[in-house]
C-alpha cells in the first residue's frame, strides 16, 4: 500500500495539461494502485494523476461500490440533461461552488492492460468523471463555478435553509443532501 500526497490548488502541477499514458508497464500499473489506495483514505470519489504531481492522463473514479480506472480518456456523448450539485475537490479542501454537470455521460478510456472500452455514467458517477477529466486539462471546479464559498459557510446556510421550511416535502434531493461529503472529487 502506498499513499501519495494530494496535491492543493496552489500547485503549479495542478494547472497544466496533462500528457498521454504510452506505457501500459508496471509504472502505470504502480500509478493506478497507488491512486487506489490515495482514494480510499479519503472520502473522496475519484483521483486523477495530476493530483499527485503525475501529469499523465490516468484517473481512478468510484462508479457506485466500483473502483474503475480510466487511462487517457474522452468523453465521446453527453446527455443535454444536467444535474447541480455543491461540488467540493480533494486539492480544494474546505471548498465548493455550484456546478451543473450533464446526467449522463460516455467515456472512451483505455486500461492499465491498454484495451479500449467505453462505459456510460450516470448521476454522480457520470459528474465525477467529468470533474476528474477536467483534472487531465489543469482545470479545477473553482475555475468553473461563479462563486466558490467555503464548505462550513455553506453547511450553516443549508442548515438555516432547513429550519426555514420544517416541513417541506423530502421527496426531492434536499439542500443537505448536496452539501455531503459525497461531493468531494
Ligand atoms: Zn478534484
Amino acid at each position: 500500500m502506498a499513499l501519495r500526497r494530494i496535491l492543493t490548488n496552489e500547485d503549479k502541477a495542478l494547472h497544466k495539461v496533462c500528457r498521454p499514458v504510452t506505457d501500459f508497464g508496471d509504472r502505470t500499473a504502480q500509478l493506478l494502485d497507488d491512486l487506489r489506495d490515495t482514494l480510499q483514505d479519503t472520502k473522496g470519489l475519484g483521483l486523477a494523476a495530476p493530483q499527485v504531481g503525475i501529469l499523465r492522463r490516468a484517473v481512478i473514479i468510484m462508479d457506485g461500490e466500483q473502483l474503475v480506472e480510466m487511462i487517457n480518456p474522452e468523453i465521446i456523448q453527453r446527455s443535454e440533461e444536467e444535474e447541480g450539485l455543491y461540488e467540493g475537490c480533494l486539492s480544494c479542501p474546505g471548498l465548493r461552488g455550484y456546478l451543473k454537470r450533464p446526467s449522463t455521460i460516455t467515456v472512451h478510456a483505455q486500461d492499465r492492460e491498454g484495451n479500449w472500452f467505453d462505459l456510460v455514467c450516470e448521476g454522480m458517477t457520470a459528474r465525477a468523471a467529468c470533474h476528474e477529466l477536467d483534472h487531465l486539462d489543469g482545470i479545477l471546479f473553482t475555475d468553473l463555478v461563479d462563486e466558490v464559498i467555503p464548505e462550513d459557510l455553506l453547511d450553516q446556510w443549508l442548515t438555516e435553509l432547513e429550519m426555514d421550511e420544517p416541513d417541506e416535502d423530502q421527496d426531492e434531493m434536499s439542500p443537505e443532501d448536496s452539501a455531503e461529503s459525497e461531493g468531494t472529487l
